[in-house]
């Protein structure tokens, strides 16, 4: 039988709060809001008391998928299990307030200032902002400051490169700083296209923006005459380094030729995420655009940590205070604990861990690009579409094993592309587990593809209907 999904818990008069006796004196609303703005009737709010409400969430986190439950292999999003220590470090910090007085938030400030030099010694950059509150804004902020730098040389441009393979944050940053896409193909290699690249470079390109390890996992060979070519122009190199998780303590992209470099730390950096946030983006640069990153900077003045509003050249300010703190505290916490052997031990094992898992399916799925891979890889269902089964049905059977789905039809130069990313944190049992889930799946396509078509019938939900969900997204009721 199925979980009954929508349960009416709300009873009238039932309150999960307790609050004391109001003991001053009460003021009419009515003195406070003009009466055209008061609303005439009690707003429709569930009642519930509190175990009530504690279930409800309960319910929920055991309804949804999450990466304390089991293996969620989503490329491109590394999930990787998140240390309790750095909630136990955030959450003991979560009263500090952002109007505190300098001198009495050392601390916080101190916690700023040693992430930043932390991010510095991982990328090789020379200066970095916290403020950005996701990758994708920080990919803005990159490309605000590429701006201010081609401003001050009086540089007169208004392209930015972009591979074919990338995240579809890259084109809309840019537009939204104001340039123009030009798309690079990739080759067959699933790497720049240097022909296309290179008919593609003029006075008019402001920089390239390169995602490495690209989405498909691999890396980018051709970085040192890529990075020349733009440099030969004036333009600026920009790593989306969403996928730092292969590299940490292996390779800098300062060294590869970047300028700027974003990090997504609510990925490498271990906080929860999914659902849209909260995240923290950090921007990195190196020394000839340090001056134009946003205010404030954190600076250190007569052996005092200090917020310094007052850089001429900044692009000004992108986030509230200095970013999302509990997201800083918990990077912070990850990267200490770790230290840098521990850091680099990370990426060796995530890297590992994805070319075992690929080793282990590519007789049974079409691998995009069969090369040694970097912390992902990319199988094609498109053998599997043939016989009438596609990704997405693919992905919908995994459920029924209790799995997370990897990442589908992305990126998009792959026909019926299934991006499985297991991080270093699961172990050789868990991936064989899905190892096998996924060899069984392949077989039941062959043998009893109804089962598969009708998937998932485990989950408190069955299939939905996709067009309908996309047209009409309802997230509450
Ligand atoms: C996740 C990701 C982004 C966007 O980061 P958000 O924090 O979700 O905005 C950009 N590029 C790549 C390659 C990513 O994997």
């Amino acid at each position: 039988m199925k979980t009954q999904l929508i349960v009416e818990k709300s009873t009238r008069g039932h309150i999960a709060t307790s609050l004391p006796n109001l003991d001053v004196p009460q003021v009419p609303l009515s003195d406070l809001v003009p009466e055209k703005y008061l609303r005439s009737d009690d707003p429709n709010l569930p009642e519930v008391s509190e175990p009530e409400l504690v279930r409800h969430y309960v319910g929920l986190s055991s309804k949804n998928h999450h990466v304390d439950k089991d293996f969620y292999p989503l490329g491109s999003c590394t999930m990787k299990y998140n240390p309790k220590i750095n909630d136990w470090t955030a959450s003991a910090l979560a009263e500090v307030h952002p109007y505190q007085p300098q001198e009495l938030s050392q601390g916080r400030l101190g916690l700023y200032y040693e992430l930043e030099q932390q991010l510095c010694a991982i990328t090789g950059m020379k200066a970095f902002t916290l403020q950005p509150a996701a990758g994708s804004q920080g990919e803005l902020v990159g490309v605000l400051l590429m701006r201010k730098y081609h401003e001050m040389r009086g540089n007169d441009k208004d392209v930015i490169l972009i591979p074919d393979a990338a995240h579809g944050t890259n084109p809309a940053s840019v537009a939204m700083a104001g340039y123009k896409v030009i798309e690079v193909k990739s080759n067959d290699q699933g790497l720049v296209d240097l022909d296309d690249f290179e008919s593609k470079i003029n006075d008019r390109v402001a920089g390239f923006m390169l995602t490495n390890p690209n989405t498909l996992g691999l890396f980018e060979e051709n970085i040192s005459k890529i990075s020349e070519l733009i440099h030969g122009v004036d333009g600026l190199m920009y790593m989306d380094g969403a996928n730092m998780n292969a590299l940490m303590g292996i390779v800098r992209p300062a060294d590869a030729g970047f300028d700027i470099t974003h990090l997504n730390l609510h990925k490498t950096f271990s906080t929860p995420h999914g659902g849209g946030g909260p995240g923290a983006g950090p921007i990195g640069v190196v020394e000839k655009l340090a001056d134009f990153l946003p205010t404030p900077k954190v600076e250190i003045e007569n052996d005092k940590y200090v917020l310094n509003y007052d850089l001429e050249h900044s692009i000004g300010r992108v986030h509230g205070f200095y970013g999302n703190f509990g997201i800083l505290i918990r990077a912070w916490t990850y990267i200490r604990m770790l230290g840098p052997d521990g850091l680099k031990s990370i990426s060796r094992v995530a890297v590992t861990n994805a070319n075992y898992m690929m080793h282990k399916l590519k007789d049974v799925f079409e691998l995009a690009y069969d090369k040694t891979c970097m912390h992902e890889f990319v199988l094609s269902a498109q053998a599997q579409k043939e016989k009438g089964t596609n990704a997405l049905y693919i992905a919908k059977r995994l459920l029924d094993f209790g799995f997370h789905s990897p990442t589908m039809y992305f990126p998009l130069i792959v026909k019926e592309a299934l991006m499985i990313e297991p991080t270093e944190s699961e172990n050789k049992e868990t991936m064989d587990r899905f190892i096998e889930v996924m060899r069984q799946i392949a077989d039941e396509i062959e043998t009893n593809p109804d089962l598969v078509h009708a998937a998932p019938h485990s989950t408190p939900v069955g299939r939905v209907d996709e067009t309908y969900a996309n047209r009409n997204l309802n997230v509450h009721w």
